[in-house]
Formats: structure tokens, sequence, C-alpha cells
């Protein structure tokens, strides 16, 4: 197997691209399901509604407002089982959201995750403009929020990513000189759907530079080359995707998605040693 190796292609608030060399599958896919389930992150997960003026049902708005991201705090608070209060609700576990609005204006006033305000100035909604519900003139709404730590194995609401996937690294070879026919070249750069083929100065079908980035090893061009296009994968090469939503920073994600793999592992370990294996 190859050293291990990793490589940023792309990084912004909501995406990271990574190329990962050097790693099994099940291992990259032991990763990827602990960052899809096991991250806790926190979400709404009580709602009182004192009054409701809106068109929509509580349980709407409540289903709404769970959905809401959160920025989390990993370092403060525990999750509410793990809890010195045993899940009954403390400011170790538990941040309060309120949202009290009147419609003073004279036409409809939407609502917006803006509008929660929150106990603690780090556990507030990642974007301020997620639509909660619209009222009329001279409605209200009030309503009082509980967020908690949570595992997306229990609920979705408590994802830590919007997703995360990894697909393999491709490799295209081919001869040039046993594709000459202008017709089947033509065929060939018409047929890949991501358009990852061009012609070059001299009429010869050339590659380009960046197809591995966008390559989705569909086959087309093996197919319409009569197999004179090789499309293979890489081994224990891949590109390893991970879309946030913005409740956990990179760095916050990944340090933390191998504290639990560690601790799965001492987990397995220990109950391994219990067992009382008949020789
Ligand atoms: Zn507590």
């Amino acid at each position: 197997m190859l050293p291990l190796k990793l490589e940023v292609l792309e990084k912004s608030e909501y995406k990271l691209v990574l190329v990962v060399e050097g790693i099994s599958v099940e291992m990259l896919n032991v990763l990827r399901r602990i960052i899809l389930t096991e991250v806790p992150v926190m979400a709404i997960d009580e709602v009182i509604i004192l009054k409701n003026d809106s068109p929509l049902y509580d349980e709407i708005i409540s289903h709404r407002l769970g959905l809401i991201p959160l920025k989390t705090d990993l370092e403060v608070y525990n999750l509410p089982k793990e809890c010195e209060c045993s899940g009954y609700g403390c400011p170790l576990c538990q941040v309060s959201l309120t949202c009290e609005v009147t419609n003073t204006t004279n036409a409809s006033l939407d609502i917006y995750s803006g509008d929660l305000k929150s106990n603690d100035p780090k556990i507030v909604p990642v974007n301020d403009f997620i639509p909660i519900v619209k009222i009329d003139k001279n409605d209200k709404v009030i309503i009082e929020a509980y967020a908690v730590l949570g595992l997306a194995k229990d609920h979705a609401k408590w994802q830590a990513v919007s997703n995360v996937a990894f697909r393999n690294y491709p490799d295209i070879s081919f001869d040039v000189n046993a594709l000459k026919d202008a017709e089947e070249n033509d065929l060939i750069i018409k047929m890949c759907p991501e358009k990852l083929f061009e012609l070059a100065s001299n009429g010869s079908l050339k590659l380009k530079g960046d197809y591995w980035k966008h390559c989705t090893l569909c086959n087309s061009c093996e197919k319409n080359s009569d197999e004179k296009i090789s499309v293979r994968s890489k081994e224990d090469v891949y590109i390893f995707t991970i879309e946030s939503d913005g409740v956990l920073d990179y760095d916050v994600l990944i340090k933390k998605v191998f504290e639990i793999y560690n601790e799965k592992i001492d987990e397995f370990v220990t109950e391994l040693e219990e067992l009382e294996i008949e020789s």
C-alpha cells in the first residue's frame, strides 16, 4: 500500500475536498460513517409554543426549528445522557433560545432564524436568514426552545455535516496513435457527460489536465472507442468530500472523529479481553 498522504483540493466554508492516498476503502468508510452518524452537534429538541397566530401548526413550526443548524461548542456541553443532571436539563447540557415577534407593520412579516435569541452567544443559528414562518399584521408568535447535543443516528437534525462521500481517483489512459479517426474522436468528445476530452492543435485526442477532478468513471469513452481508451481507478487513492452546514469547524470535526474512533477501538479491545474464549 502507498504511504499515507493527504492533499487539500478545495476548501471553503461549506465544502472540503481532500485527495487521500494510502488508505483502504474500509478504513475510509469507517471515517465517513463516524462523521455521518456519531459526531454530536446541537439542535433544538424541545419547543414550548406560548403564542402562535401564524397559519402553521405548532408541530410544523417545531419541526422547522429542529432542522435549523446551530453553531456547536463541543468543549462546554455534554450529551444529556452523559451529563451530571442525567438528562433532566442544566446549563451544561442545554441552551435556551427564545423568539418573540409581533407584526406591527401593515403587511405580512417573515420570521427568520435570526429572530431566535440564544442565552449562549456561541450557540446561535449558522445563518440568520432561514425562514421559520410568516405572520399577518397584528399577529404574534412567542416561542421558547431548548437545544441539546445529540447524534445523527437518533435523528438527522443532529447530523454534523450536510453530506460526506468519497469516490475513486480516476486513471484514464490511451494511445494517441490508435485514435486517429476524426469521426470516432468527435463521438468520444460529444458523449463524455463531463466534457473532459478535447482536440489538440494537431487534431489528436487529448484529456483536459484536471479531468480527474470531474470524471465520474462512467466508462462512456471506453465504450465509444471500442476499448482503445482504458478507464481504471488508482488503487488506494480516493477523493473525499465533506459538505458542511457550518455547525462545526473542519479541524474540530476531524479531531472529534478520531477521538470517537479511538474510543470505539478501546471499547472493542476491553470487550475482547473480557471474553472467555475456550481453547
Ligand atoms: Zn445537564
